[in-house]
């Protein structure tokens, strides 16, 4: 598909693809503003629906039984006057051949694939979106961001795992850690915040989601991850367990019977903060209830608050200094609790917050949280994967003398 218009006005559509769903963002190269997003999801069913957004207005699509492509086509056909000049795709798992993105041809295509036995729910979505938006902009360049590559620079010491050691040499068992973008772009926010050339600042960037990981990063660079092989372990997650004894498999299965396939899929899809409450894995729903008096919504929350503040004491070990602790993602931005909870168990570090920045999540103190007393300032810093992603692609995208169609 080309466009030619007049009055274009370039852009960089970000595609974030998964099995039944294709999340999109179209940036604007000058300004860095999203000019369109979209939502489809429930893809290839009879239910599946497009949402469209410009300018704060949403209008909601039927698309029975579209797929992929087809999601992708009509959204590209809402772009008007505005001129694609290529694609950035988030991609879940670059293994340890991508430490950093990567414009796509047939090799970096096919790298993708070979990583697919590390993230199988994932890495084969990610390459959907791919071959759509390649099919319909064959001549755009595509580039690849990796949720793993900001953690290739965790040493080895923090990457292995105490197995015999053939497993990572012939199975590249290791951890690797996840939501790199989210906490790359939060450290490079966090440092403008502090005043500091990224390159010497040290953090623990802390993302709350539905998924949840917190990163030591030193001097700019990550060197650890609470996340490992797979974005489940670490911290107690929305669904996900995190951390559990890894004789609990077999100990599951000899009392239940229960097939390993299925204990995984408890520690996925129904642990966490949905496992322990009984409730929910949502934390707005949690908080509601736990003020209400639900006993197991607190616990649920206490449990996640209480295993995070000993991450982040972990994380120190990988540090030789600390300027922040940087909350992000749905919960670490919004959930003032959850801080607030979290901090109370660093007290023996001479953390403490600011009661009413912390509650108004920093916003009327360029997003500082901590008090004036705190011997490691705590910072709220929204992120923006999407927005990286763009970035990333971009500056890919400029480095490349490629033909524009
Ligand atoms: P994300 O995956 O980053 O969109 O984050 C989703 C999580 O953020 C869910 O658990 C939400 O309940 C939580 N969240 C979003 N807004 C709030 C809020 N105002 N207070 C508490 N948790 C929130």
């Amino acid at each position: 598909m080309e466009i030619n218009l007049p009055n274009a006005v370039e852009c960089l559509i970000v595609i974030n693809c998964g099995s039944s769903s294709l999340k999109f963002a179209v940036f604007s190269l000058a300004g860095e503003t999203v000019l369109l997003k979209g939502l489809a999801e429930r893809l290839d069913r009879p239910d599946a629906v497009l949402t469209l957004t410009r300018d704060g207005r949403s209008e909601v699509l039927a698309i029975p039984w579209g797929s992929h492509h087809t999601a992708l086509q009509k959204s590209v056909a809402e772009l008007g006057d505005l001129k694609p000049c290529g694609f950035g795709h988030r991609i879940v798992h670059g293994g340890e051949r991508f430490t950093r993105s990567a414009l796509i041809d047939e090799r970096v295509f096919s790298a993708i694939e070979e990583c697919s036995s590390l993230a199988p729910l994932h890495n084969p979505a990610n390459l959907i979106g791919i071959r759509v938006a390649r099919e319909l902009f064959p001549d755009l360049p595509q580039v690849a961001v990796f949720d793993t590559a900001f953690h290739q620079t965790l040493p080895a010491k923090a990457f292995l795992y105490a197995i015999p050691f053939h497993y990572y040499e012939d199975l590249q068992i290791r951890r690797y850690g996840f939501h790199g973008t989210s906490h790359h772009y939060v450290s490079l926010e966090a440092a403008g915040i502090l005043g500091k050339p990224p390159q010497h600042t040290s953090l623990i960037t802390i993302h709350l989601g539905n998924g949840c990981s917190a990163c030591a990063v030193k001097n700019g660079a990550s060197v650890d991850s609470t996340m490992g092989l797979t974005p489940g372990e670490g911290l107690v997650m929305g669904t996900r367990s995190g951390d559990v004894d890894p004789a609990l498999h077999q100990f599951l299965h000899d009392q239940t019977g229960m097939p390993l396939g299925e204990i995984t899929t408890i520690l996925n899809s129904r642990s966490g903060l949905l496992g322990l409450s009984g409730l929910s894995n949502d934390m707005r729903t949690l908080s509601d209830a736990a003020r209400a008096g639900h006993p197991r919504a607190k616990l649920a929350i206490e449990v996640f608050c209480y295993r995070l503040a000993k991450s982040i004491c972990g994380l120190m070990a990988g540090l030789d200094s600390l300027d922040a602790l940087v909350f992000t993602g749905g919960i670490g931005e919004n959930s003032s609790e959850v801080r607030a909870l979290t901090v109370a168990h660093l007290k023996i570090l001479g953390v403490s917050l600011d009661c009413e920045d912390n509650a108004n999540h920093g916003k009327s103190n360029h997003g500082w949280i901590s008090g004036p007393n705190s011997r490691i300032p705590c910072l709220v810093v929204p992120t923006n994967e999407e927005l990286m992603i763009a970035r990333e692609a971009l500056c890919l995208i400029s480095l490349t003398d490629l033909p524009r169609p």
